[in-house]
């Protein structure tokens, strides 16, 4: 578990700093924004959708803490190229996990780098921050146009 905290804290430090597909996406079709007053994080997830439901390009904007950047860029590396229903199945693979307990193994299958997030169980109140960017991207898929509360 010291190792996966350790990478945790790198990974997210590195995500924070240099968030990758940060910015605007002036060709998306579907947008949404996303709000967690609990910490007053504030994310805009824009999306690309391909007629077969592809996601082809994913960008976002915002403000928060490093938790919420750094796992809004992480989303966007982990969804881009894959089918609408993939990234949803990833978002409930990568939810079960931050909401496990953490007195067990965190089950990590197919989540490749999003499973250094495993690390919130230690701090539930950082659950809100590390989910935001995933539903906020769940309403640019349904339509978007809309702000999503954690609360
Ligand atoms: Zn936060």
């Amino acid at each position: 578990m010291d190792d996966l905290r350790e990478l945790y804290q790198t990974m997210i430090l590195d995500h924070h700093k240099r968030p990758r597909n940060y910015g605007p996406l002036p060709e998306a079709d579907h947008e949404a924004d996303g709000h967690n007053p609990l910490c007053g994080d504030k994310l805009h997830v824009a999306l690309q959708l391909s007629d077969d439901g592809v996601i082809e390009d994913v960008r976002f904007e915002g403000q928060g803490c490093a938790i919420s950047r750094a796992s809004a860029s992480l989303m966007t590396e982990a969804v881009k190229g894959r089918p609408e229903a993939e990234a949803r199945k990833l978002f409930e693979r990568f939810h079960a996990m931050v909401t496990s307990p953490k007195s067990e193994p965190a089950d990590t299958s197919e989540l490749g780098k999003l499973a250094v997030f495993a690390g919130v169980r230690e701090f539930p109140a950082r659950v809100k921050c590390a989910t935001l960017a995933w539903h906020t991207l769940t309403a640019a898929l349904e339509g978007g146009g809309r702000t999503v509360k954690t609360e």
